[in-house]
């Protein structure tokens, strides 16, 4: 494990006790993609004891945000001031300083603020419907396994974890607790990409042959941060940002690829990336002969998501980002809206409770995901062209 910022480990040492890390172990109204479910039944299959707790009569939702770093502090809680079916209601932090100031600036009640290690307590308190994980890549089947033990239901963060071994824990976890579990893939909910999952499912140009894909930017400052440490991210770019390329392709196709082939990227940084690759270039093979091209990098900026048929194409680019996409086809500029994509992804997880609804991005769908980062990773280590399993 890399060397941790040591201010940051000395203020939440006094403060977390005992973090381990378990790594050993439509909106166009139609099925968007396909997806095994290779975990033992569905996590969306309801829970009889929880529903009689969040009553459709119930005004709004509240959630929790668990580890508030950037994506909790400048994405996700703004996003809940803009949900109409949750609010935030509580957070779980390792630092006490930033307990102090979001309690202030969104007048969350100290009974509804948690550390780590008090999280568990969360079980008894009706303020709180859903625990969302926000935390590094590694601690994520850890925090999210606390989370459906409290009998609340969980969103994760992308990736799901680091291994499909952790995934198959958590979707047990979730089913065993009878809660529901989804991941934080926001593009399901995003205008452009639902644009992207028609045209091509339903072959609106003819069959797909061909995507590409790429999502990169230049990681830069800290070279400490959790990103770069292989424990608590899993690998590089390909868990953070590979992540939307595979999702894109499979959306684009409604289909998994059945093997794929993958090279890493020279490393030019080497005081950046010791422990995980700076960039990968990996193929995904479909059994219709599709082929899905893509790259991710954390020494490069890209954001794109292209699409070609037998009589037309699109692309998306920006593609991958918060706000700003841009789409277009063959046939011309897509002319959509640009929408808060996290208000729409928790909206749509709170519908799902509220009318016991399976989430459109469920944790098998997660696993499913983890499960071709790894056969990547293996086919680039390897050299050789891995079978998806
Ligand atoms: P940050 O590093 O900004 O925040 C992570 C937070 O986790 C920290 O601020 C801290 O919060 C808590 N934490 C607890 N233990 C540790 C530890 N050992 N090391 C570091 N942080 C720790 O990460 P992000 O917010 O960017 O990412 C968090 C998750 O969200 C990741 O899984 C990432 O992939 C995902 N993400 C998803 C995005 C999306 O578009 N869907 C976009 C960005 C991130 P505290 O101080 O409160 O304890």
């Amino acid at each position: 494990m890399k060397k941790h910022n040591q201010n940051l480990l000395h203020d939440r040492r006094s403060f977390i006790k005992g973090i381990s890390f378990a790594l050993g172990a439509s909106a166009l109204g139609m099925p968007l993609i396909s997806f095994s479910t290779g975990a033992a039944g569905s996590s969306e299959t309801g829970s009889d004891s929880e529903f009689e707790t969040v009553r459709p009569s119930q005004k709004k939702l509240g959630v929790a945000l668990v580890g508030l770093g950037s994506y909790s502090t400048h994405q996700l809680a703004p996003a809940l001031q803009d949900t109409e079916k949750c609010h935030l209601a509580g957070i779980v932090t390792g630092t006490p300083s930033k307990a102090e100031a979001w309690k202030r600036k969104y007048n969350i009640p100290d009974k509804n603020i948690y550390n780590y290690d008090t999280m568990q307590q969360i079980k008894g308190n009706p303020d709180i419907d859903i625990i969302y994980i926000v935390l590094p890549n590694g601690m994520h089947a850890e925090y999210t396994i606390k989370a459906a033990e409290t009998g609340k239901h969980v969103i994760c963060e992308k990736p799901m974890a680091t291994s499909v071994e952790d995934c198959k824990r958590m979707i047990d976890a979730c089913n065993r607790n009878n809660v529901k579990l989804s991941i934080g893939y926001r593009l399901h909910f995003e205008p452009h990409h639902q644009r992207v999952m028609e045209l091509g499912q339903q072959k609106v140009y003819g069959a797909v042959n061909k995507i590409e894909a790429a999502d990169s930017f230049v990681l830069r400052g800290d070279p400490t941060v959790w990103r770069l440490d292989k424990e608590l991210a899993g690998g590089g770019p390909l868990m953070d940002l590979g992540i939307y390329c595979v999702q894109g392709a499979i959306y684009t196709l409604g289909n998994e690829p059945s093997a794929v082939t993958a090279k890493f990227g020279e490393i030019t940084r080497p005081d950046y990336f010791d422990e995980v690759e700076q960039s990968i270039d990996w193929q995904m093979h479909f059994q219709d002969g599709a082929v899905a091209y893509c790259s991710s990098s954390y020494n490069d900026s890209a954001s794109r998501l292209y699409g070609k048929a037998k009589n037309g194409w699109w692309e998306l680019q920006p593609s991958f980002g918060y706000s700003g996409i841009k789409g277009r086809t063959s046939e011309g500029p897509m002319n959509l809206p640009n929408v808060n994509q996290q208000a729409r992804q928790m909206d749509a997880f709170a519908e799902c409770i509220l009318e016991n609804k399976e989430s459109r991005v469920p944790g098998e769908m997660g696993m499913r995901d983890v499960n071709i980062l790894m056969a990547i990773y293996e086919a680039a280590r390897t050299g050789k062209k891995v079978q998806i399993s």
